[in-house]
């Protein structure tokens, strides 16, 4: 699928693709939002770092990443040197493959670790249940009639076919450069800071920050109008990584998912996850057990976010976790 640089009168505009619509943010920085039907599931970034370019989180497959590339080199003009993988899920670095050889892929030495440990075995199962799953996706959606949940299930329907539809020609490609707290790319043009808190979202989250502009890319320690997973993550350590990205007085904050945003956002993504933990200590502290939260809806103001396939999960992992059950 390719990208169109000209509109049909020849006026000049943002690449497109099918896979993800480009924001720009400022002269050379440009966030990669998911789009319905589109094969991106994460936000990625483009970065033009004067002379060379970095790519930040690109994707769950390799189509979309290729649309990604070709809009790199149409908003930069230069190569792709660095991808930036924020942690190991597999929507976030599957479209390593891509950009490397030549590009550098960095991340932390534990999610290089993670993504050894966890992609091999990934791949071979989606091989047999991705198409499965879309099946009842797809099912489930043709006799839904609510626009929300229809939503809701178009993205699962997008997240198993970008999974079923890559299977056959995914390499596990693994970062090729990592650090541990704070890694500085200095390009001709502009620097930016990666820096790891450590455990958060899952046992290692990198953000990218650019000091000058005021803009960071979170990864999925910040989701906007949609569930985080908690279950891979360490709630107390994910709320002080949070609070310490609203400590850097961001302008602009690019998250896993969902639409760029602001400051604000990060005190309603700790509300959420201190809600989580609220609500599953009531529940234990009243005694019931754990299937009585398969009942629960997400309260205000989260009752409208995508992703809520993860809301029962999240409880139950909080539950489990309130009684010391898991770590
Ligand atoms: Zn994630």
């Amino acid at each position: 699928m390719g990208i169109t640089l000209l509109d049909s009168i020849g006026h000049a505009q943002l690449p497109t693709s099918r896979h993800f619509r480009i924001e720009k943010l400022a002269d050379g920085v440009y966030a990669a939002i998911h789009k319905p039907g589109g094969y991106g599931i994460c936000n990625a970034g483009i970065v033009d770092l004067g002379e060379k370019t970095l790519i930040f989180d690109p994707f769950i497959s390799p189509e979309a990443a290729r649309d990604l590339l070709r809009a790199a080199e149409a908003l930069t003009s230069y190569p792709v040197a660095y991808v930036v993988n924020s942690h190991f899920h597999n929507d976030h670095i599957r479209g390593n493959q891509v950009f490397a050889p030549p590009a550098t892929v960095i991340s932390t030495t534990r999610t290089r670790e993670l993504i050894a440990q966890h992609e091999p075995e990934a791949i071979a199962a989606e091989k047999d249940y991705a198409p499965k799953r879309l099946k009842q996706f797809q099912a489930a959606l043709q006799a839904e009639q609510d626009s929300l949940k229809r939503r809701e299930l178009s993205l699962m329907v997008d997240y198993f076919q970008a999974l079923a539809e890559s299977n056959p020609q995914l390499k596990v490609t693994l970062p090729n450069q990592t650090f541990d707290t704070q890694l500085i790319l200095r390009g001709k043009d502009r620097t930016v800071k990666l820096i790891s808190y450590g455990k958060g979202h899952t046992e290692s989250d990198l953000i990218m920050i650019l000091p000058k502009e005021k803009i960071v890319f979170t990864g999925d320690l910040l989701f906007i109008d949609h569930h985080p997973y908690l279950a891979d993550g360490f709630p107390e350590e994910w709320i002080a990584a949070l609070n310490n990205i609203g400590k850097l007085e961001p302008e602009i904050l690019v998250p896993g998912h969902g639409p760029v945003g602001q400051r604000e956002d990060i005190s309603t993504m700790i509300g959420y996850i201190e809600m989580t933990d609220r609500l599953t200590r009531q529940i234990i502290r009243e005694g019931k057990p754990i299937e009585i939260l398969s009942g629960l809806t997400p309260p205000h103001p989260y009752d409208t976010w995508l992703l809520s396939t993860f809301f029962i999960p999240n409880l139950r992992f909080m539950y489990q976790r309130a009684r010391g059950e898991v770590k």
